[in-house]
């Protein structure tokens, strides 16, 4: 049993559960803004927040955030409740948007106004960020700052009729533009964009920023734990300002924690983005990419996703965590789950000469080697086989436990063969292997027996041509974002995807579900891909069985 990751969340909770903040109630929520799809540093906040309302009985609302409709768009609404549910969290109700509350956002607002502390301002953008000066100095209060309450509520709602154009004005809190956080300094409330929105249409053409909806979303749902990555510690006055200056119905509280990075991959949803648009990838859930719609069709199960999110720490700072590290909970969740089968990925002929051209005989073999329920499964046996081709050597490196001329070796759960004659092509290519077999090692060796190795094989004919794509890592470099002079796109790996065809599988997974996972014995880890179809088996390597990246 490991021992459990530190978990600070946790540890805030049971100390507000002791003195019974809240009245002694958890509620969490997972906010994600539906402008791409949910990658796996999103999994490790869904399984904080979901697992934390889980393990303290509490509720946790998937709601999403949906406060600026440029990026935003139905299909990644959709994706992403599919990615939730698919990775076995429940939300509590229904699913929630933050536009669900635009208009108390707006009647927010004109209370700002109305209590003096809300302004709408014309300062153009280029001149408002020289008003707002550097970290360092103060900057200058905007000349708009003084506009009465009543001019302030009359600009509000011309804004909100559209009556000016989009960068013209916006409306910005009154707080403090002496103070040491930028995001003090008068942040902006309120925008105007005329743009249709996926869920209001056109109702709005002013949207809220960011900051002036979150905290009041928290508050409006009964939050008490809004969980959120580090970069938006320097917010968290801001936030607190809000729930201070409105009549908001609970005090919800920020906390934040460290972002999940991984080594050879990216996660920022606008370079996924830019590999989906420019084709670098074949979608959003491309098996490379380390999006969660990604990771499935890789053959990424959610447990294993889930083990590896509740195996990092939640701390307070961020962390780059190697790929090596979630590989290891995907190897360790299909060993343990995953059915074997067997899958010549680049066949050899091989001939048994002295097995009758007629005949064929079945062998049953167990679909785990170390888990009986899994019960058995059937393969064929005759004289026209198959091997992979990297199973001969015709000249054997020291040590080898393959086929080679003159040398005997088993073929798994059957007969010991051995290479009798290799034949060549023209150019001196080996096509077939001309071999014998003993009939006295069907499925065990006979005493003072001794087989080389073991193989993995088929029948030539009894078993089911199937496509295999060979995936990898994306990016052959570990940090691929981390070349200030280089563009992330330049290292991306040549071989992260190659495609075999002519590769042959067990006839019993002629009708294999799509998404269902194997272990390809000797081979790797493969699962069914999406584009399979009952003319063309497609399997995709999930992961090999041993970690091939090691330093
Ligand atoms: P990106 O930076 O990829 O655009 P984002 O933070 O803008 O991501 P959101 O849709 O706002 O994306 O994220 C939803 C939630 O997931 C937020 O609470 C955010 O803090 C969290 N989250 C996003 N990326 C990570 C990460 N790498 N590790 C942990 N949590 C993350
Ligand atoms: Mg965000
Ligand atoms: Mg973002």
């Amino acid at each position: 049993e490991n021992t459990k990751p530190t978990n600070f969340i946790h540890q805030v909770i049971e100390q507000d559960l002791e003195q019974g903040t809240n009245g002694g109630k958890v509620v969490t929520r997972f906010p994600p803004e539906p402008n791409g799809y949910l990658h796996i540093g999103h999994a490790k906040s869904i399984c904080l927040n979901f697992g934390t309302a889980e393990k303290y009985n509490g509720e946790c609302n998937l709601r999403f955030d949906d406060t600026n409709p440029t990026k935003e768009d139905q299909e990644y609404v959709d994706a992403i409740k599919s990615d939730v549910e698919w990775l076995g969290f429940k939300w509590a109700g229904e699913v929630r948007y933050a536009s669900n509350y635009f208009d108390q956002f707006y009647e927010w607002a004109q209370h700002l106004v109305r209590e003096g502390k809300a302004y709408v301002c014309d300062l153009s953008p280029e001149e408002a960020k020289e008003y707002r000066g550097w970290a360092t100095e103060p900057g200058k209060d905007s000349p708009y700052r003084d506009r009465t309450p009543e001019e302030n509520l009359d600009l509000l709602e011309r804004m909100r009729k559209g009556e000016f154009d989009e960068g013209s004005c916006v409306l910005r809190a009154k707080i403090d533009m002496a103070s040491s956080n930028m995001n003090l300094r008068d942040p902006i409330l309120y925008r105007i964009r005329k743009e249709s929105h996926h869920q209001t249409g056109d109702k709005w053409c002013i949207y809220p920023s960011y900051d002036f909806a979150h905290g009041q979303e928290d508050a409006i749902e009964g939050v008490t734990h809004s969980i959120c990555t580090l970069e938006f510690a320097d917010h968290r006055p801001l936030y607190e300002w809000f729930i201070e200056n409105l009549p908001v119905p609970s005090q919800p509280r920020q906390y934040e924690f460290g972002r999940l990075n991984l080594n050879y991959t990216v996660t920022s949803k606008r370079k996924l983005k830019q590999l989906v648009d420019e084709g670098h990838v074949s979608g959003w859930n491309d098996p490379r990419m380390p999006t969660i719609s990604g990771l499935r069709r890789r053959g990424y199960s959610p447990q294993a996703i889930r083990n590896f999110c509740d195996s990092l720490a939640v701390a307070k700072t961020d962390g780059t965590v190697d790929m090596a590290q979630f590989e290891y909970f995907v190897r360790e969740d299909l060993d343990k789950n995953a059915p074997r089968a067997m899958c010549v990925v680049r066949p050899l002929k091989v001939t048994v000469t002295n097995y009758p051209e007629d005949q064929e005989e079945w062998f049953e073999l167990p679909n785990h080697p170390k888990d009986e329920s899994m019960g058995m499964r059937k393969v064929p046996f005759s004289r026209n086989l198959i091997i992979e081709q990297e199973d001969f050597a015709e000249v054997p490196p020291r040590k080898w436990k393959r086929l080679t001329q003159g040398v005997a070796v088993r073929l798994r759960g059957s007969y010991v063969i051995t290479c009798e004659e290799v034949i060549k092509d023209a150019e001196g290519n080996v096509i077939e292997l001309k071999c014998t077999y003993d009939p006295a090692t069907k499925g065990a060796n006979p005493e003072g027996y001794k087989a080389k190795g073991v193989v993995h094989w088929l029948s030539a004919d009894n078993s089911v041509p199937c496509e295999v794509r060979e995936y990898d890592r994306l990016f052959a470099e570990e940090n691929p974002d981390g070349d200030k002079e280089r563009d992330f796109l330049e290292f991306i790996n040549p071989e992260s995807l190659v495609l075999v065809e002519g590769s042959r599988c067990e006839v019993g997974l002629a009708n294999a579900a799509v998404e269902s996972r194997f272990q390809f014995e000797r081979t790797g880890y493969f699962c069914v891909d999406s584009e399979s179809s009952e003319d063309k088996l497609v399997f995709n390597r999930t992961v090999g069985l041993r970690d091939s990246w090691g330093k």
